[in-house]
């Protein structure tokens, strides 16, 4: 985090920004929905990315969001600590249609304060909210625990892009508001 000392210019903040949630939950998705505008029906085409740099601009700011992606390691082993080192935000997603990932909600918080600061920035993302008929988790029950842990909330769907952008630029504003308070 901080200022770039190498092209003041065009880059005057780099935030590390995390993934994380269940496997299946549409990570993936969420991410090359956001940095390039697509969808993947199946979930092995975008293994192997480990992360995006996306341009955003905040209070006329260019700021720079690298986002990481699991890359699928959550299906066969924790996340090590590389992954979470340095973040600043963090993205904690379940998949409205399944319970379970929802109440595995907490245990990717405890994994994610083990490694990194308290003071990250938390987005709590309910994914899939396309999929109405199959909805398992209520919006409320969402609200009430991001309240709960002290996070941001929001429904999204990396189907028809509801609220994807949203999401990134909630976690970066925060971030960016913070280092502001702290700067002056
Ligand atoms: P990850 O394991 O958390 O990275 O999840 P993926 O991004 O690979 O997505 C898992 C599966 O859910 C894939 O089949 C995706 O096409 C699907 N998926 C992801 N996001 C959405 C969404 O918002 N709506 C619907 N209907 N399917 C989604
Ligand atoms: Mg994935």
């Amino acid at each position: 985090m901080g200022a770039s000392s190498e092209d003041e210019q065009t880059e005057d903040y780099l935030f590390k920004v995390v993934l994380i949630g269940d496997s299946a939950v549409g990570k993936s998705n969420l991410l090359s929905r956001f940095a390039r505008n697509e969808f993947y029906p199946s979930s092995k085409s975008t293994i192997g990315v480990e992360f995006q740099t996306q341009k955003m601009e905040i209070n006329g700011k260019e700021i720079k969001a690298q986002i990481w992606d699991t890359a699928g390691q959550e299906r066969f082993k924790a996340i090590t600590s590389a992954y979470y080192r340095g973040a600043v935000g963090a993205l904690v997603v379940y998949d409205i249609t399944r319970q379970q990932t929802f109440e595995n909600v907490s245990k990717w918080l405890d994994e994610l304060h083990t490694h990194s600061d308290m003071n990250v920035v938390t987005i709590l993302v309910g994914n899939k909210s396309d999929l109405k008929d199959a909805r398992e988790v209520s919006t409320a029950d969402g609200k009430a625990l991001a309240e709960a842990q002290g996070m941001f909330f929001i429904e999204t769907s990396a189907l028809d892009s509801s609220n994807v952008v949203e999401a990134f630029q909630t976690v970066v504003r925060e971030i960016y508001n913070i280092l502001s308070r702290k700067v002056m």
